[in-house]
């Protein structure tokens, strides 16, 4: 059986003025541990040839980034929101939704859970410290490493993602200053961190259908349940 080949969305920077797609290696070296083939998509890849993408790919996986538009979920304003990155907010919502009707394996990290959430007809906290009332520091200084632990989360047993994980509360990294808000019809939340704060979500009912974690598990890959969540996503794409 030929290894999965799978769709990796990426950041849109601006550098020296000029559009430029970007993202670490944690991703791609996540997805290759793990069995699979990554497939760099550029935020300006063609929307209407989307169907032909998602023709020759086995699985979708939304990467971490910056923060989502908020005029795409009608979301609160903020001077500590990030410049919208328009030509990915789009690619990812129209691949997410492509993917989502082929039925191929969808995996959203951080920005990626929160962007299955808006795509699905969600809202976003916009900035946690203002909107959320915690004592969980959610978006940990870069200094301290993409592997600080910074808190707990609690997995709902019986869920996709806790047959998964095999353990029902487990430590993650945390860089977000968003969150999940009022969840999508037809989502399910399925970990949250030790303050409420939703963690993991998923559409019931199929192996990554849609999962979202909140964390970022290619960050952490030291820790054998994290490997097992790329294992467990690349495995789905070989159906
Ligand atoms: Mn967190």
């Amino acid at each position: 059986m030929s290894q999965p080949l799978i769709a990796i969305s990426v950041n849109q920077i601006l550098r020296n003025g000029i559009d430029t797609n970007s993202i670490s290696y944690s991703y791609t070296e996540a997805v290759v541990r793990a069995g699979g083939l990554p497939l760099l998509i550029p935020n300006d890849f063609p929307v209407n040839e989307i169907q032909t993408l998602c023709d020759r790919i086995d699985g979708v996986l939304l990467s971490g980034g910056g923060d989502i538009d908020v005029n795409l979920f009608d979301g609160e304003h903020h001077a500590k929101i990030g410049d919208p990155s328009r030509d990915r907010d789009r690619l990812e919502i129209a691949l997410f939704q492509q993917a989502l009707g082929e039925h191929l394996p969808i995996f959203g990290i951080c920005r990626g859970a929160q962007l299955i959430n808006v795509a699905m007809g969600g809202t976003l906290y916009t900035h946690i410290p203002t909107q959320f009332e915690t004592t969980i520091e959610h978006n940990t200084p870069e200094r301290k490493g993409r592997d600080h632990i910074a808190h707990q989360v609690e997995i709902e047993e019986g869920s996709l993602i806790g047959q998964i994980i095999g353990r029902t509360k487990i430590p993650v990294n945390s860089f977000h200053h968003q969150a999940i808000k009022i969840l999508a019809p037809g989502l399910k939340v399925t970990a949250r961190a030790t303050d409420g704060l939703i963690e993991a979500v998923e559409i019931p009912g199929t192996l990554f259908k849609a999962l979202g974690v909140q964390w970022h598990p290619e960050g952490i890959q030291g820790i054998s349940e994290q490997r097992d969540l790329f294992s467990a996503f690349v495995t789905a794409c070989h159906k």
